[in-house]
């Protein structure tokens, strides 16, 4: 169902006046849509000096996605990315005792990158690695809800915030920072800001797998992560659809661009498990990540299969790793977290 929501309302802002040019938006670079269960958060980014112009139009566009069927809401904030100079020479590193800071980004949203970064947290814990999870998602901000935390951080006696831990992993995100209501406009400054302050204002302590959740897409965030914090690389997560390939491919050469390291590319919802009939179905022509990544020279990490105990267990805050430990699937993220940690 969401699928088809997702396609209705791309359908719809292709059909739509952007109100600044009056043409329809462009879908492929001005918007990021994320859709789960009926709920669409979709971030367009504008220029600054035109958030009037968009402002006003937004009620419009919101009751011409909440008319879509099946739509429960439909949030929209808007983004500006200033586009941080890429080529700006070494400036001073977020200082963390973190002996290995790994991103994990994906081309677009909803491929499964906040659900690796959660599983794949928990493999490195079982191998004895202590572990934090840092959810830098400005769009959709989902760690805490994965990791069954519903508490906020509290201030240390140095005012520095304390992570939140669930399952021996210390948490923290970015929604943390954000006000009951979510900035209309995320400037490049605002995005560097918040993030300087996660890693420098939170005690963190000794780490020795910092994971850090990115948000989709190839914007300021990345380009933050790449000069100020000093990343051991970064991890595509993709699923094998075609169109899904392709926005992965533009984040390898992003990260390729400011010299971070690709780790390697993770190819979710690779295949689907009947639990009727218990047979293989390779629903979006599995294989595809794996291809990719020969043709990029880029390591290939592994397959995680569509499973609906997945997504069952990570909506609810019930992590596989922990809930079900001796699952293929558990199986399946330590294998990659030993293939990272080797
Ligand atoms: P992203 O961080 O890329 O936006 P999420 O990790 O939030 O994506 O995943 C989007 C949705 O897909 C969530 O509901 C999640 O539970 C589900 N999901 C992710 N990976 C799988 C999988 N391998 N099998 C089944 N559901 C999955």
């Amino acid at each position: 169902m969401d699928n088809e929501i997702f396609n209705n309302i791309i359908n719809l802002l292709n059909n739509s006046k952007n109100p600044v040019t009056g043409n329809p938006y462009d879908t492929n670079n001005d918007i990021n849509l994320v859709v789960k269960n009926g709920h669409a958060n979709i971030s367009i980014s504008i220029s600054p000096d035109k958030i009037k112009v968009f402002e006003n139009d937004k009620s419009n566009l919101q009751k011409k996605i909440l008319s879509l069927p099946n739509v429960l809401s439909a949030n929209i904030i808007f983004t500006s990315e200033s586009k941080i100079d890429v080529k700006k020479p070494n400036l001073n590193k977020f200082k963390i005792d973190a002996k290995n800071i790994i991103a994990i980004a994906s081309g677009k949203g909803g491929v499964g990158k906040s659900t690796v970064s959660v599983n794949l947290s928990i493999a490195l814990s079982k191998l004895g690695k202590s572990v934090a999870l840092l959810d830098a998602d400005i769009y959709g901000p989902s760690i805490p809800k994965m990791m069954g935390i519903s508490d906020k951080p509290k201030s240390s006696e140095n005012n520095k915030l304390i992570p939140l831990e669930s399952f021996g992993i210390r948490c923290m995100s970015i929604g943390f920072l954000i006000a009951s209501d979510t900035p209309t406009i995320w400037r490049g400054p605002m995005i560097m800001k918040a993030l300087e302050q996660l890693f420098t204002n939170v005690e963190w302590g000794k780490i020795d797998y910092l994971i850090v959740d990115l948000p989709p897409g190839t914007g300021d965030t990345q380009i933050t992560m790449a000069q100020r914090v000093p990343l051991k690389g970064a991890i595509i997560v993709s699923t094998p659809q075609d169109i899904a390939l392709i926005d992965a491919r533009k984040g390898i050469n992003m990260f390729k661009k400011v010299s971070v390291p690709v780790l390697g590319i993770i190819e979710n919802m690779s295949y689907f498990i009947c639990e009727n009939c218990n047979e293989r179905h390779e629903i979006f022509s599995h294989g595809g990540a794996k291809k990719e990544a020969t043709d990029l020279g880029v390591n290939f990490l592994g397959e995680i299969p569509l499973v609906t105990a997945l997504r069952i267990s990570s909506d609810s805050g019930k992590p596989i790793g922990i809930y079900e430990p001796k699952s293929k699937i558990a199986d399946s993220y330590l294998e990659i977290a030993k293939r990272i940690t080797a």
